[in-house]
């Protein structure tokens, strides 16, 4: 190649830089006519006690002793690490060190995904748009909105086949999307026949321009349970409206064991069980996720046998955003009025008992074949190695869950990675650093390159790595005890 220009061949695409520039991902740089990895290599610090000062390692690294292991207090990520590709390459770093008398490794990489996406829990009540409908940023499909959950809507968005499925403006769009969500940036999505909305790891999700800071204190069946005491006596009936399943407090069990006396209410929508409706409007973004403004228009004619005139009626959504008060006039018609100073505390412990609304972030991967013959020459046997608890994987220094089946797919939450953790390659696919811990000896029983394994000190002596203090509240990677260990 001319002007000095060399390969890249961390991945698939490889580039030509040229000196002092960038390849496409950003990640590597030709300088002085060495490929580089740009961003620096994190070590993580166990501080001495929570909220203490990070050891310095320098301190440390007068005091060690020479042995082949570095102490368990550092942590080599794999974020900086830089990739191999292929891989049947040895990963870039493979770690030794001595964690309670016992040599381990930990084998870093950061993995091209092809294979992963993000879950996004966003906590509202706020109809976002119907299951299985897709999600776009930029308009390009991006994911979909997948299963309601309690008191939040979910999305899955990447995998496979957007990025790579359908036209490269997709694909590109979506890896994009994943990189903003999972580096904790961000990202503004439109669901077809719903809204938009502003989802960040770890921060309020914003609906149509309006930030949401609540999430139900549970579906209005709950709602009518929690609250039912409370109401005694102050009011007659009350209906706590949802769109999943809207509660009646006078046909409840609640109400019923509580001796509230039938007040000839008629809801709209499908009776499910006592006290209990489904459907009793459209979804929506107003009134408790249904598209109501007016509370009445889900409640028929008051059945004349039951109601008297003056009978109290609160409405109230299950976050206590919205709320009406109205008795019954002599012609048994409802009409507002004031809210009672008596039911204004049991309106206020609604919304008390509402947590912050949050979005949440799982990134979502499969470390493949050739991810894993990076680690192993049997990569069947790194699988089995996880499966069996031997080897403990971590992202950035970060607990996964593990799925169970076949292959290894993880799922972790971005927000307790280091900032700015994934990277990507315009393949496309998402840059994750992943990390497998286990010890030296079941490292050599599973074909591992023990010939590559490094000490900590030998890598030491390069600027380019920083070390950052570890979260106090994840587990710490090197850990023994059960308390340390990762769910996985
Ligand atoms: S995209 Fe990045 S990792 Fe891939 S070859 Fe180019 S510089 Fe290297």
């Amino acid at each position: 190649m001319s002007d000095d220009a060399i390969r890249c061949d961390a991945c698939p695409v490889l580039c030509f830089i040229k000196p002092g520039r960038v390849g496409a991902c950003d990640r590597y740089a030709n300088h002085n006519g060495q490929i580089v990895r740009v961003d620096p290599h994190l070590i993580l610090d166990q501080t001495l006690s929570a909220g203490g000062a990070v050891v310095p390692f320098l301190n440390r690294g007068r005091e060690w002793d020479g042995s082949i292991a570095s102490g368990p207090e550092t942590f080599v990520t794999a974020i900086g690490a830089g990739t191999t590709y292929p891989d049947y390459k040895p990963a870039p770093f493979i770690i030794s060190s001595e964690v309670d008398g016992v040599d381990m490794v930990t084998v870093v990489t950061e993995g091209i995904f092809s294979y992963c996406g993000v879950k996004v829990k966003i906590d509202t009540d706020r109809h976002l748009g119907p299951e299985r409908n897709l999600v776009r940023s930029h308009g390009e499909p991006v994911g979909h909105v997948t299963t309601g959950e309690y008191g939040s809507q979910m999305l899955s968005l990447g995998g496979v086949q957007h990025l790579t499925g359908g036209t490269k403006s997709e694909g590109n769009v979506t890896c994009e999307t994943l990189l903003h969500l999972c580096n904790g940036r961000p990202v503004e999505l439109t669901i077809d026949e719903g809204a938009k909305v502003v989802v960040q790891a770890g921060k309020p999700p914003v609906v149509n321009d309006v930030l949401e800071e609540r999430m139900r204190v549970g579906c209005g069946s709950a709602t009518i349970g929690m609250f039912a005491k409370q109401w005694l006596g102050k009011v007659d009936d009350v209906v706590v409206v949802d769109d999943h399943i809207t509660g009646v407090l006078s046909e409840h069990q609640a109400g019923k064991l509580l001796g509230i006396p039938d007040t000839g209410i008629k809801l709209k929508g499908r009776r499910s069980t006592p006290g209990r409706y489904f459907r009793v409007a459209d979804p929506g973004t107003a009134w408790g996720g249904t598209n109501i403004t007016d509370p009445l228009s889900i409640l028929g004619e008051f059945n004349p046998k039951s109601a008297w005139s003056g009978l109290r009626l609160l409405m109230v959504s299950t976050t206590g955003e919205h709320y009406a008060y109205f008795e019954l006039d002599s012609s048994l018609r409802p009409v507002e009025q004031d809210l009672p100073v008596a039911l204004r505390e049991s309106v206020a412990r609604i919304k008390e008992n509402c947590e912050p609304a949050l979005s949440t972030v799982l990134f979502m991967g499969g470390a493949g074949g050739s991810l894993r013959a990076g680690v192993t020459e049997n990569p069947v046997k790194l699988t089995r190695s996880v499966k069996d608890a031997l080897t403990r994987i971590t992202c950035g220094g970060a607990p996964v869950y593990v799925w169970p089946g076949g292959g290894i797919t993880f799922m972790v939450d971005v927000t307790r990675m280091p900032e700015n953790a994934f990277g990507y390659v315009p393949t496309p696919a998402l840059v994750a650093p992943i990390e497998f811990t286990l010890k030296l000896s079941d490292y050599a029983a599973l074909g591992g390159y023990v010939d590559s394994v490094r000490t900590l000190r030998s890598i030491m002596n390069d600027d380019s790595r920083r070390h950052v203090q570890a979260r106090a509240d994840n587990p710490w990677p090197l850990g023994t005890s059960d308390s340390s260990r990762p769910r996985q």
